[in-house]
């Protein structure tokens, strides 16, 4: 339908919303044309006063709420509003199950024009409170006040958190004991502009299943002032603490850490466990931060690959190697695939320590890798993709479906770009069986989901 867009900026208008975009929006129309209207909900009509007006949509904020959806809470959080890492504390958390939901099926059918897959119900959180085993705060003096929090929507400014929600309460221990030392002590914090100051972000990780716990301070320069009273203040604050480690940032950079670490109490690394399985996690391995949810979506995925104990497991994008690990227990052999060498170190070290001698981790480029394993004779059962948001790349896919494996579980943290790779797999001999989502991240728009492929019998 071509609509005239007659909409201006600043102008105020009333929608009705339909349903809930990628980053937790309200999705409208108005005669035809697309409106993204930050702060409401499925099923309310708002007022919104337009702040951008494109060819094909206008989004604005929501000035006042006509109709209300009896989905719509108070907030937990008193600086929820302020605040960037959460976007649906004002959606009951059932609310949020099923609008995640839907944005799977509405993702299979409208991108992926997949008519035949079965979407299963989201399997959600028993408590979607303070799930985050991992915390990384940036710390800044905003107006004379030391704030360590999280940064505002699309900004650089540091709204100040005294307890997330989201956190394990360790993680918020540790921002209260650094808050008490950085004030008593006058240790400056970074300041972005400048360049100058000491203490850029505080970093927490808990291993949920062992109760330790990590507590990383990343500095601009070597130099940490009264870090003996750092160490004292967080071992009497935090209970499990086991690691306290400085990372050393110079760099002028919006990446959190530098090449550096100092280890300045316990252990370089903590414990955790993911069923079975044991990991060791340093301040910069990958580690799926809820665990509780992240065990529900490998036991899935591990139920998708629906292995004898016979079979050949290709895991593409591995990370470290969780998955494959996973996987492992059920398989003959296992070959995990990763584009970054610390990654991969830390993938050997956790098949060592869990004694799978069947995983094997190999560095490089997913589309490379798997076509070299293909002519080294490899013919996997099964291949589980496991890629960042933007998906797999066209190579990737392609590789797969030349060497045929029987079925592919794809686990995907964007809906949009999971739905465009299978329905390239369907174009090339997959059929699109079953898609599960899981909610790995609650009060955030973050969808999870895990899908299985079966080949079609030619
Ligand atoms: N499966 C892992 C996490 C995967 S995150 C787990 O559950 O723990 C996605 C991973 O894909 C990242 O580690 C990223 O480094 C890797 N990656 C990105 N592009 C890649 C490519 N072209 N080839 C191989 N790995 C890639």
């Amino acid at each position: 339908m071509s609509t005239e867009n007659k909409l201006l900026v600043h102008e105020k208008i009333i929608v009705k919303i339909t349903g809930l975009g990628s980053s937790g929006e309200g999705v409208g129309k108005v005669d035809g044309f697309t409106v993204f209207a930050h702060g409401a909900l499925p099923g309310e009509t708002v007022e919104v006063e337009l702040e951008r007006v494109k060819k094909s949509y206008a989004s604005g904020h929501v000035t006042a709420i006509v109709e209300a959806s009896p989905d719509r809470v108070e907030p937990l959080c008193p600086v929820y509003e302020e605040c960037g890492g959460c976007q649906l504390q004002h959606l009951s958390y059932a609310g949020q199950l099923k609008a995640k939901e839907q944005q799977v099926r509405d993702a299979m059918l409208r991108i992926g024009h997949l008519e035949a897959v079965k979407v299963m119900p989201i399997i959600g959180e028993e408590d979607p409170w303070y799930y985050r085993n991992k915390m990384q705060f940036p710390v800044a003096t905003e107006a004379g006040t030391l704030e360590i929090g999280c940064y505002a929507a699309a900004t650089h400014r540091v709204v100040g958190v005294e307890a997330c929600r989201i956190q394990k309460q360790r993680n918020n221990d540790i921002i209260a004991a650094v808050r008490r030392w950085m004030e008593q002590y006058e240790v400056p914090a970074y300041d972005e502009k400048t360049g100058k100051g000491v203490v850029r972000h505080i970093m927490g990780r808990v291993g949920v299943n062992t109760g330790e716990v990590m507590a990383v301070i990343i500095t601009a320069g070597y130099d940490l002032p009264h870090n003996k009273e750092l160490i004292k203040m967080l071992r009497d604050a935090v209970p499990g603490l086991k690691s306290v480690v400085q990372n050393i940032n110079k760099k002028q950079t919006n990446i959190v850490m530098g090449n550096k670490t100092r280890l300045l109490y316990g252990k370089a690394t903590i414990k955790d466990r993911l069923g079975t399985l044991k990991f060791n996690i340093s301040p910069q391995s990958f580690f799926q931060v809820n665990s509780a949810q992240a065990e529900k979506l490998y036991n899935k995925a591990v139920e998708f690959a629906a292995l004898s104990g016979s079979e050949t497991v290709v895991d593409c994008y591995c990370g470290t190697g969780t998955i494959s690990l996973y996987l492992a227990k059920h398989a003959q052999k296992v070959y995990g695939i990763e584009l970054i060498a610390p990654a991969i170190e830390d993938a050997r070290g956790n098949a060592e320590a869990n004694r799978c001698a069947n995983a094997e981790f190999i560095l490089g480029d997913a589309a490379v890798k798997m076509q070299e394993l293909t002519e080294q004779g490899v013919r996997p059962d099964v291949v589980l993709l496991d890629p960042p948001r933007a998906g797999c790349e066209e190579k990737v896919l392609a590789a797969i479906a030349q060497v045929k494996p029987s079925r592919i579980v794809y686990v995907s943290c964007n809906p949009a770009s999971l739905a465009r790779d299978l329905a390239y797999l369907e174009q090339n001999g997959y059929q699109a069986v079953t898609a599960q989502p899981v909610d790995m991240f609650p009060m955030t728009h973050h969808v999870e989901c895990v899908a299985l492929m079966s080949r079609v019998q030619k």
